[in-house]
């Protein structure tokens, strides 16, 4: 009998992974990494449950690190066969992953020179370039719509999901003794207020549906309260004196926000002077988003017409600060500035620099358009942290912290009932995944409620007979 094995994201929203077993072979649905505190990677013993090299296929759903971030380790542990990706998260994987090793590499180093000092055994990176670049050579492009054979037996078909450039909703049929079962996992169902993508596509039939539930418990604020509390931080922040620091995901975040602050420059309300993007992910993140705008929606023809030449010709006070020095240079702007770097929670990236000269500044103020995963810096200070620690150091908060809710890329909880209740015919038995237990709950409670349809909530490494 064909199985489903819960791995990862299981009552969490980061470290996404399901293995689909049949008599014909293994498929492993996502590899993605933790975030925060739960980091099985930190941890001395081996994090796959399986041998990688018994996989014979591997389907990614999106390049966001806790969908995509374990691949290069699992080619580092032996896996040679296909990865089955839609063409721009090829692209986007080909920044992504080599930036993810070459931060192995260097986390690894920096703490090899303090276990060196102390007499410690020194300890080997997660993967390093080569794994990336072993990984990245295995990835198979393929468009939206297009129907493949993934292993006998077992066929794919990517779907839009809105969510970042190039990230479906998976569809996966197995067969067994001539009948077939329809698995859909909805991977990161997009917000469909946000601005460049289409809405995620709804499908009418499964047997069995994963649905991710990052939002389950509630809808987003208004996407035009939520741009009108933006635009006020960002007069107040000018009016202080002080600069804007925007934590934010290389993928999609960045883009939408360099997106809205286009449109406020060109309707002439910007009062700030300069938006500078510090971050070189993110700048050629920003680069293949502007190659598929074919995957655009067709709401903002301007925009369309202008990425065509380039985000600097959508937002002319854009700049790109590639180097450490020009990012570090950016330290002696005390005003007027939007400064735009990553990571998005803050457990890297060249935020955290900016944080160490502008935490404790009254007249900073930094703005989370994201979710902080429970455990991330980014969390703490959104909790409302008076004191933090990083880099080896006590920070005071005295920055003022702004959370903005209504930018999620992810579909509120309406929005993941509208598109689950798309199943109609027959209700498909479903699984809630990628969420906090809470969440799940909330979501659980209205399914019940609205369709009175039950929502499973699996537990981790637990697993179902397809
Ligand atoms: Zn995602």
């Amino acid at each position: 009998m064909p199985t489903l094995k819960f791995l990862g994201a299981i009552q969490q929203v980061t470290g996404s992974c399901y293995l689909v077993e049949t008599t014909q072979g293994k498929i492993l649905l996502e590899c993605g990494m933790y975030q925060g505190e739960l980091r099985p990677e930190k941890s001395p013993e081996r994090f796959f449950s399986f041998d990688p090299g018994t996989i014979d296929a591997v389907i990614l759903s999106h390049a966001h690190l806790d969908h995509s971030g374990l691949l290069p380790k699992l080619a580092r542990e032996g896996y040679r066969g296909p990865v089955f990706v839609t063409e721009p998260t090829r692209d986007l994987l080909g920044v992504m992953l080599k930036d993810a090793a070459f931060l192995q590499e260097k986390d690894v180093e920096w703490e090899n020179r303090i276990r060196q000092r102390t007499g410690k055994e020194i300890i080997e990176p997660l993967y390093d370039m080569k794994d990336a670049e072993n990984a990245l050579g295995l990835l198979k492009g393929l468009g939206y719509n297009q129907r493949t054979q993934v292993i006998p037996g077992i066929e794919l078909r990517f779907r839009d999901a809105g969510h970042i450039i190039g990230s479906a909703i998976v569809e996966l049929w197995v067969d067994k003794h001539g009948t077939r079962t329809k698995i859909v996992f909805s991977g990161d169902l997009g917000n469909s207020f946000s601005p460049l993508l289409r809405d995620p596509e709804t499908l009418e039939t499964a047997d069995i549906l994963l649905m991710e539930s990052t939002y389950g418990d509630r809808d987003h604020r208004n996407a035009d309260e939520t741009l009108a509390e933006f635009k006020q931080v960002l007069d107040t922040a000018i009016e202080g004196g002080g600069n804007t620091f925007i934590p934010a995901f290389a993928v999609g975040r960045t883009q939408d926000l360099l997106y809205h602050l286009g449109k406020f420059y060109r309707k002439g309300v910007l009062k700030q002077q300069k938006v500078f993007l510090d971050s070189p992910m993110a700048t050629s993140v920003s680069e293949i988003y502007a190659r598929h705008r074919d995957l655009y929606n067709n709401e903002n023809p301007e925009f369309n017409k202008a990425i065509l030449r380039g985000w600097e010709n959508w937002l002319p006070i854009l700049s790109y600060t590639r180097t450490t020095l020009e990012s570090m240079a950016l330290n002696n702007i005390t005003s007027g500035a939007i400064i735009i770097a990553g990571s998005g929670m803050c457990t890297g990236g060249r935020i955290r620099h900016h944080f160490k000269h502008n935490l404790w500044r009254s007249k900073s103020h930094i703005v989370f358009t994201g979710f902080q995963a429970r455990g991330t810096l980014g969390r703490n200070l959104v909790d409302g942290a008076k004191q933090v620690r990083f880099m080896g150091q006590e920070f005071a908060v005295k920055a003022k912290i702004h959370t903005l809710g209504g930018f999620s890329a992810h579909a509120g909880q309406s929005q993941l009932l509208d598109w689950a209740g798309q199943f109609q015919k027959k209700r498909p038995h479903l699984y809630l995944v990628h969420g906090e237990l809470d969440k799940m709950l909330a979501l659980q409670n209205k399914f019940h409620e609205e369709y009175n349809w039950h929502a499973n909530i699996p537990a981790s490494g637990e697993t179902i007979q397809l």
